[in-house]
């Protein structure tokens, strides 16, 4: 049985769920990036059991969320100095830095690798669950495998009812897209998914950091394991298009609808469409990433077969981490070819 707890202002509403997180159970709550579904990281039974119940790939590794600087000593071997300028600069927010994993680590958290990804989320109900449970807690996505993450309670109930011990309520997620997850184990930084925290931001900490190849060649293996599954995925067909290419996406509305295909389209513009539903994803890239996954979402409930998504108009920060999701979610399927400059632009 699952329990939904609604949180407002009484964090002692949470006390029941911080103590079945303690004793192994499993517990979804919001962050401020998207919804995560958590688990003891010390407890290897506990861990596996979040593996079952997203149905999610045993060698994609699990980020370890904390909620006090004192407990990385149960989760990484050291901090080097630019680790802690980051998490300075960083945390509590949607950065995630992958570090030498300590021996208190099970390795079914890392996939199996020696080095593991922590981060310090900022959302006050992320924070006092952790810190009332007292351990650290492995937390991915709180999503079925493969579909879009959750960034609602209402959307961790619909994919996770009857999978885990509790869901916490806390509201709509402030970003709406997962953290950017930073490798510092190697000589350069390097960026192994874009997220709540930009390239920008980083070098200004930092100086020198790049994206890992992979993000920008698809050709590359990645080096975050989760990076090459397909993800996100809404059930009908995505395609992304460039608002300016607005006549020949109203053409292919026409077309689809013609063959009796429920249509639908994320806009960014003011561009006006025929289609059976049009979801407003707001002007900026910040409100297009917080609305994302929700639009994708509806569009399932609503039944839409073939969506068209508009891309964002701005560039840099939360951008790269927005352009991501929707490739990945798309399965890379672009209306026009020489869209592609654009995409590779990273
Ligand atoms: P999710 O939990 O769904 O937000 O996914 C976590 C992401 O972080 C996945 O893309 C993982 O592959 C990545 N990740 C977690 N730990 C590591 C690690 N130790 N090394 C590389 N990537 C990691
Ligand atoms: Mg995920």
């Amino acid at each position: 049985m699952t329990k939904v707890i609604q949180v407002e202002r009484d964090l002692s509403v949470l006390d029941e769920a911080a103590k079945c997180l303690a004793g192994g159970g499993l517990v979804a709550f919001p962050t401020e990036t998207v919804y995560g579904l958590g688990a003891s990281a010390l407890n290897e039974a506990a861990v596996a059991g979040i593996f079952v119940a997203k149905g999610r790939p045993q060698d994609n590794p699990l980020i370890v969320h904390i909620s006090d600087k004192k407990m990385l000593d149960q989760v990484v071997s050291s901090v080097p100095p630019a680790a802690e300028k980051l998490m300075d600069a960083f945390w509590p927010g949607p950065l995630t830095i992958i570090l030498e994993k300590s021996e208190n680590i099970p390795i079914s958290v890392t996939a199996g690798l020696q080095t593991v990804g922590v981060r310090m989320p900022s959302h006050p109900v992320a924070l006092a669950l952790i810190e009332k449970s007292g351990v650290p807690v492995a937390a991915p996505s709180a999503n079925l495998s493969g579909c879009p993450s959750t960034t609602r309670a209402s959307h961790v109930i619909h994919d996770l009812t009857g999978r885990v011990d509790y869901i916490v309520d806390g509201g709509a997620c402030s970003v709406g897209l997962e953290s950017t997850v930073l490798d510092m184990t190697g000589e350069v930084p390097q960026i192994l998914r874009p997220g709540g925290v930009s390239l920008e931001e980083l070098q200004a900490v930092l100086g020198e950091v790049t994206y890992e190849p992979a993000l920008k060649d698809s050709r590359e293996v990645p080096k975050s394991p989760g990076m090459k599954y397909r993800h996100y995925a809404p059930k009908g067909e995505l395609y992304l298009v460039e608002p300016r290419y607005a006549e020949s996406l109203a053409e292919k509305l026409a077309f689809f609808s013609g063959q009796g295909k429920k249509t639908g389209v994320l806009r960014c513009s003011d561009n006006q469409y025929e289609a059976d539903f049009v979801i407003d994803c707001g002007k900026t890239a910040e409100a297009y990433a917080s609305a994302l996954f929700d639009a994708l979402r509806s569009m399932d409930d609503l039944g839409a077969e073939v969506m068209f998504a508009e891309l964002p108009q701005d560039e840099g920060g939360i951008v790269p981490a927005l352009m991501n999701r929707m490739l990945k979610a798309s399965g890379g399927q672009v209306l026009e070819e020489n869209l592609t400059t654009r995409i590779e632009r990273l």
